[in-house]
């Protein structure tokens, strides 16, 4: 299958929204071995949207839009698809039926106009949203296929899982499957270099490394005639990829290392409490947007000041003094006060440089030490974060500071 994208919106012409809806679904429909030709953008305009439609099925048989799907005037997408597609618009009752009840639940009134979202072209599979009031479909005719979506990101995200993911599946050829496999401790060069044997010499299985803000993804796909055999394919490479990179591969399916060493600690039970300095709150931020956390997480400092980590964790000024506020004696100091105050099994700490000043050649920007005990056993991880901002310099260190606690769990 050849694959058109058409944003549709004049908003994004101007450049107020950035369409993010495109990018997600080249992702996905790259994942389903589907062959993305072209993307545009075209606005709120009938004939130029029903011109680039036209266009794309000159030499694609896939086009999928996002955007004009809504209640107002200006959203004609669905007329112009229904009439290219020789399709007419009739009112499915079910749709209705939901965008009332929807009012009825939100005690507003319906306006007339809200029911022009329950036309739907009658040929069509339509899409249910499940986060909004107006429905996606798709539509085929004479080879060529329609998916329509709505515009904000959300509702189009949770159609496309449901309701367009399934739909593709059945429709292609051949079978995609993948893990993202998802590593830290490891740079992306290293990473290539240890793996570069078996990217270079890759047909199918595919390898490839995908670095993010101070980590590295590792992604195996394959795509065979049936899923079991591209299961297959990929089982076999993730079996060696894991004899040489697997004590650095914290999950297999994408999950964050925050989550992952999250769910471990509420799946043991392991309380946990957090005295952050240099990252002033982000670990605690990041524990908390997991949920169930509640049930392990007893409390987080931040204590910015040499006065707050003295007074609130009880670090000695002559600590401070002699060794600086940014040491391992003063992590761990930091780490013993926590671990007294809240009780908790872990007690986690961390101090560090996120610059842009502050560096010292012995203390540069980036280094940080994180201070941890686990049931009475004690360590100190120095890390050193890339100086590339101040902002990757504490995102860094939160994300050692979580595989520190994933490190001592599975100890
Ligand atoms: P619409 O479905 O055209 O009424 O779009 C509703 C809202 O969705 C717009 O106001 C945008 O904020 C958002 N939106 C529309 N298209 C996109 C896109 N391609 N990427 C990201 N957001 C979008
Ligand atoms: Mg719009």
């Amino acid at each position: 299958m050849k694959a058109v994208i058409i944003s549709v919106g004049t908003e994004l012409l101007f450049g107020q929204t950035t369409d993010t809806n495109a990018v997600y679904l080249s992702q996905q429909l790259q994942l389903l071995g589907i062959d993305v030709m072209y993307r545009h953008t075209v606005g709120d305009n009938p004939a130029r949207f029903r011109q680039m439609l036209d266009l794309s099925y000159q030499d694609c048989d896939l086009v999928i839009t996002t955007g004009g799907l809504g209640p107002t005037q200006d959203d004609l997408t669905k007329e112009i698809v229904t009439e290219a597609l020789d399709d007419r618009l009739v009112l499915h009752a079910p749709s209705l039926e939901k965008i009332e009840g929807f009012f009825r639940q939100m005690k507003r009134p319906m306006t007339e106009n809200n029911k022009k979202q329950a036309y739907m072209p009658s040929k069509a599979v339509i899409l249910e949203n499940a986060q909004g009031t107006a429905p996606g479909f798709a539509l085929e005719s004479g080879g060529r296929t329609a998916i329509c979506l709505p515009g904000p990101p959300r509702e189009m995200t949770a159609m496309f899982v449901s309701g367009v993911r399934p739909y593709l599946e059945t429709r292609t050829e051949s079978a995609m499957y993948y893990k993202m496999l998802r590593t830290f401790g490891i740079g992306e060069s290293a990473l290539e270099t240890v793996l570069q044997d078996l990217i270079d010499g890759q047909t199918d299985p595919t390898l490839a490394t995908y670095a993010k803000e101070g980590e590295c993804s590792l992604r195996i796909a394959s795509k065979r005639p049936a899923r079991a055999e591209a299961e297959q394919a990929v089982a076999e490479m993730l079996a060696k990829v894991k004899v040489r990179v697997g004590e650095f591969i914290y999950s297999e399916d994408d999950t964050d290392l925050a989550t992952v060493a999250g769910r471990k600690l509420i799946e043991s039970g392991i309380s946990i409490s957090c005295a952050e300095s240099c990252t002033g709150g982000l670990f605690a931020a990041g524990l908390t947007g997991i949920p169930g956390i509640s049930t392990v997480f007893g409390r987080g400092f931040v204590t910015y000041s040499n006065a707050s980590k003295t007074e609130e964790l009880g670090v000695s000024a002559e600590i401070l003094e002699r060794h600086g506020a940014v040491s391992e004696e003063t992590a761990l100091a930091m780490a013993r006060g926590l671990q007294k105050r809240s009780g908790s099994r872990i007690a986690i700490s961390v101090t560090g440089i996120a610059g842009p000043e502050g560096g010292t050649p012995e203390k540069p920007v980036g280094l940080a030490y994180i201070g941890c005990i686990f049931d009475g056993k004690e360590v100190c991880k120095r890390v050193m974060s890339r100086n590339v901002n101040r902002n990757w310099n504490r995102n860094h260190t939160v994300l050692s500071m979580f595989a520190v606690i994933r490190g001592l769990i599975e100890a």
